[in-house]
């Protein structure tokens, strides 16, 4: 579907390996202090000075992480960037350097590794992170992405995923499980389109569930929010895979249990309203729904009083001791284990 809107196609033979990359990395700038040298030479030099380095990556392949009939490649390339990106933010570190390694077939034509870049491209000018390398070959079938986040931060500024304590409350930014319904609405428009291809769809009811799924946003504003407000999580994680799954991680990481109370999770009103329609039930989706790519964290019972009046977060529920076990509370007060299912799971 994607592919067919351009009616031109360079095939990317015509360029040859150097010829595309020129191409290809052309449009990005340098914007850190801390990048010495970026594409060009054999590797990428960067210069934190004092502060620490923190690194991760990601791999992204068509088919599994998805599916080009619905994700628009500038998309593809901006989600990319914004998924590794979140994983810099979750240590409180601030992104500042990217590496992007893809291998395409020779389906793809120049026009669509274009709009991949331009995707790219928008996220580092909106996360003001610099494309310091990469690599560029063929792959036999499909499109394979690997983006690897670069970051600093102050040593004492960082936050791992295995100090949360006892009586600490678990804090959510932003809202939860819209990024899986908006996969779940287009799904079902595709199945629609692949039996009627004139039925163009109406989306209107479902633009934040599209958008959550489609153009996700790193939480870039939470370090230095949480800085203002002189609060330092004493632990903290992204969601990727699903609330549920994430719990999860910073309990066993951190040697402590938790209460989660279903009736404070933050869901948006037309998540609650497509749950109804496709007559799923809203907690499980946020539970274990994945990729809304907010921050989980945890802090001091203290520290309540500094976040409570800010409408970026939500209590959610507290560590307890281990022996404890992790549970989620029910608006009828009953007590159910937490089960790590990730989002794949829920297709099943
Ligand atoms: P090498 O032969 O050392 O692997 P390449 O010819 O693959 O070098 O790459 C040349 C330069 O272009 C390097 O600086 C590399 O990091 C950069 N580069 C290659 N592919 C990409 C890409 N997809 N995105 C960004 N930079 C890239
Ligand atoms: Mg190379």
């Amino acid at each position: 579907m994607i592919e067919d809107k351009n009616p031109q196609r360079t095939d990317l033979s015509q360029l040859g390996e150097f010829g595309l990359i020129d191409h290809l990395t052309k449009q990005f700038d340098i914007k850190q202090k801390s990048t010495l040298k970026s594409i060009g030479d054999d590797a990428a030099v960067i210069d934190f000075k004092k502060k620490k380095a923190v690194i991760s990556t990601d791999l992204l392949i068509e088919g599994v992480h998805f599916d080009l009939s619905y994700m628009p490649l500038k998309h593809l390339g901006y989600k990319a960037v914004v998924v590794n990106l979140s994983d810099i933010y979750a240590m409180n570190a601030v992104p500042t350097q990217i590496t992007v390694s893809i291998a395409v077939s020779n389906r793809f034509p120049l026009e669509a590794l274009e709009e991949l870049f331009d995707g790219i491209a928008l996220a580092t000018k909106i996360y003001n992170v610099d494309v310091v390398g990469g690599d560029t070959t063929s792959s036999q079938k499909g499109m394979i992405i690997s983006i690897t986040a670069i970051g600093e931060a102050d040593e004492k500024e960082l936050v791992y995923r295995n100090g949360a304590k006892e009586n600490d409350l678990l804090v959510v930014t932003g809202d939860i499980g819209s990024a899986y319904m908006g996969l779940q609405v287009l799904e079902r428009e595709k199945q629609v389109f692949q039996v009627n291809p004139n039925n163009q769809p109406d989306l209107d009811a479902y633009t934040y569930l599209i958008e959550r799924q489609l153009k996700p946003e790193a939480r870039k504003d939470i370090k230095e929010l949480l800085a203002q407000l002189e609060v330092k999580p004493t632990s903290m994680i992204d969601i990727s895979d699903g609330l549920s799954s994430e719990i999860m991680h910073i309990c066993k990481q951190s040697n402590v249990g938790c209460n989660l109370f279903e009736e404070k999770l933050p869901l948006d009103p037309q998540l609650i309203n497509v749950c109804e329609e496709f007559n799923i039930d809203s907690t499980t989706v946020a539970i274990n729904g994945g990729e809304d790519y907010e921050l989980l964290f945890t802090i001091k019972l203290e520290d309540f009083d500094k976040i409570k009046a800010n409408p970026n977060f939500t209590v959610i529920g507290h560590m307890v001791n281990e022996k404890e076990g992790m549970h989620l509370i029910t608006r009828a007060n009953t007590k159910i284990a937490l089960k790590a299912k990730g989002w794949n799971a829920l297709k099943e």
